[in-house]
């Protein structure tokens, strides 16, 4: 079952990179068929199976030799892998289902996010119809917590965004919404927490290594999207044991 997960989100993952090369420019994800960037050449079905491809061709283009991004079989396995952890965190269950296609779109997210610091609507916007409603069908969170979840979630970005004059973005007040309607107000409160704590660990890391000026902007989606994933796999048992640990 976990092989066959696998190689799932190996498949889900090379439909990802489609969305993730595509979405952004306003291209359709069904055609034309995949094609090299640099000579324009189509891939054929059999240079574009799942990771299989990348390796065998060693990451070169058969027909230009061009190098192929680092990002197609990235997204695969880290999709592969998503899907094996909520098996494992949720079992054969709705809430897996719900899980599986949230993590698709947080992989799309991120990927997008840190090649060119925007988070797309046509992901976001309908994100949140579709968490709420899966909310709504598996009864995981009630649908006055996954209301109240979009509130909060996209609540505190508007007030940050306010508050600072646009430090933040607007993609990420849509993100920090649809966390919201898929995890309930409390667990996207967790998911917020989360990606403040990592996001600020590696905002140091970076100044402190000098990688980054004091003036370069550090995406924010990429994090919250981490915060977003842990939590929805393990929210439930990190907040009972913060709260068993701290407040008892
Ligand atoms: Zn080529």
């Amino acid at each position: 079952m976990v092989a066959l997960l696998f190689l799932l989100g190996l498949v889900i993952g090379s439909f990802l990179n489609v969305v993730i090369s595509r979405v952004p420019e306003g291209r359709s994800i069904w055609r034309p068929r995949s094609a090299c960037v640099g000579c324009g050449t189509s891939i054929a079905w059999h240079d574009n199976i799942p990771l299989v491809s990348f390796v065998m061709l060693r990451g070169r283009c058969r027909a230009c030799g061009m190098a192929i991004s680092w990002q197609y079989p990235i997204v695969e396995v880290a999709t592969g892998a998503l899907f094996v952890l909520a098996y494992l965190a949720l079992g054969p269950t709705p809430n897996f289902v719900v899980a599986v296609v949230l993590l698709a779109m947080l992989v799309a997210i991120t990927a997008i996010d840190l090649a060119r610091q925007i988070i797309p609507d046509v992901i976001t916007l309908p994100g949140i119809i579709v968490g709420v409603t899966a909310n709504l069908a598996t009864g995981r969170v009630t649908w006055l917590e996954s209301l109240l979840g979009v509130a909060v979630g996209g609540g505190i970005f508007l007030v940050i965004i306010l508050a600072s004059g646009g430090g933040m973005g607007g993609g990420d007040m849509k993100l920090g919404a649809m966390l919201g309607a898929f995890l309930g107000w409390k667990i996207a409160l967790l998911a917020l927490f989360l990606a403040v704590l990592t996001g600020g660990v590696v905002a140091l890391g970076l100044l402190m290594f000098r990688r980054r000026g004091r003036k370069d902007a550090i995406p924010f989606g990429p994090f919250l999207a981490l915060g977003g994933a842990v939590t929805l796999l393990w929210g439930e048992s990190l907040l009972r044991w913060y709260l068993e640990r701290f407040l008892v």
